[in-house]
């Protein structure tokens, strides 16, 4: 019998990495969720594609060397890794995410750090990652059929159905910003027109607020361009539209409006117990988010899904690629993950609450 499969789900542990465009992440993760010790450093996106996977591998021996120095006897089973897509999670691969430029080309990050750290190594796209850790730990515990949709500088979605990841032939499914909302629509991030990214998300807030500042059509919103500078963003967006300025409004009603129709499609397609919406966008605008698309399935979706389907926030916050990743390699390795970690502010279980 594989020795590490008689473990206690907390004597066991994963290096987890978390591969964004601005910051490389790394972390060890427990069976049971808990993230013990972590690294973070400044993705060197200018440096080329070998130094980006350099300070991935860093990352993680850095958080190996933490939790021996700490005293950490955990035994480390396994490295998780979260990456942008598009991902090949079969070989492994990072194929040519839009935000590690054009030098990070079809690179075998998940070898390179079994190589370097002498661990097995999986990795997935960063929304399937994110699901499966809402699935073991946070918002959809205990739940078999759901989407996960993050919703921040861009859209990103998985579809777990009967308990397992919807991949595709090419593990590419789930890309749920990429649905098409608006024919007439401004131009996606992807080269397509009207996606739903192209018009709910902080980078397309931002970009409609940018054209309505050069058509002078807002002077709160310039006013607010100008005193942050490239800061300026989605969370702008909706401050403007809190302090009443109607171009602000319109703008942050024409996404909500988007994210919710998406939600009436992917209701009707996908037949979810859960919608559970992740990302610093939705996070932010919380309820003023949800309830137009919870309003809008119950008016819209066929009746029976529409009856089933709660729409509801993530729960893991900033470590949903952590613990994932520690489900991932759960997974793979054919190990459970541990007894589920208490959720803030949680008294029972979440279908109790
Ligand atoms: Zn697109």
């Amino acid at each position: 019998m594989n020795p590490i499969r008689t473990q206690a789900a907390v004597d066991w542990a994963v290096l987890a990495l978390d591969l964004g465009g601005t910051q490389v992440r790394a972390a060890v993760v427990r069976g049971d969720g808990i993230v013990v010790t972590q690294r973070r450093s400044r993705t060197p996106v200018e440096g080329g594609g070998e130094a980006i996977v350099q300070a991935c591998l860093d990352a993680l021996q850095a958080c190996r060397d933490a939790h021996a120095a700490a005293g950490g006897s955990t035994l480390l089973v396994g490295i998780g890794i979260a990456a942008p897509g598009p991902v090949d999670p079969i070989r492994g691969r990072v194929i040519d995410p839009p935000n590690l430029g054009p030098s990070f080309h079809d690179t075998p990050l998940a070898e390179r750090a079994r190589a370097s750290l002498g661990l097995p190594a999986f990795l997935d796209r960063d929304t399937q990652v994110a699901a499966l850790g809402e699935g073991a730990f946070g918002a959809a515990r205990g739940c078999a059929d759901y989407l996960y949709l993050t919703v921040s500088t861009g859209i990103g979605g998985a579809i777990v159905s009967g308990g397992n990841l919807l991949r595709g032939p090419d593990g590419m499914a789930g890309e749920l910003g990429h649905l098409l909302v608006d024919r007439d629509g401004p131009t996606c991030g992807c080269g397509a027109v009207g996606h739903l990214e192209a018009i709910a998300s902080g980078s397309a807030i931002a970009r409609a607020a940018r054209r309505k500042i050069d058509a002078g059509e807002s002077e709160p919103l310039a006013r607010l361009a100008l005193a942050r500078g490239p800061a300026f963003g989605a969370r702008e967006v909706a401050e403007a539209e809190m302090t009443g300025d109607p171009v602000a409004a319109s703008i942050m009603a024409g996404a909500r409006d988007a994210f919710a129709r998406a939600c009436v499609g992917f209701v009707d397609v996908f037949n979810p117990a859960l919608i559970v919406v992740g990302g610093s966008l939705a996070a932010g605008q919380g309820d003023r988010w949800l309830e137009p698309a919870r309003e809008m399935v119950a008016r819209e979706a066929f009746r029976v899904p529409a009856r089933r389907a709660r729409i509801v926030p993530a729960a893991l916050g900033d470590d949903i690629g952590f613990v994932g990743a520690a489900v991932l390699v759960a997974q793979r390795l054919g190990l459970q993950v541990g007894p589920p970690r208490a959720l803030p502010g949680e008294r029972g279980r979440p279908g109790e609450r």
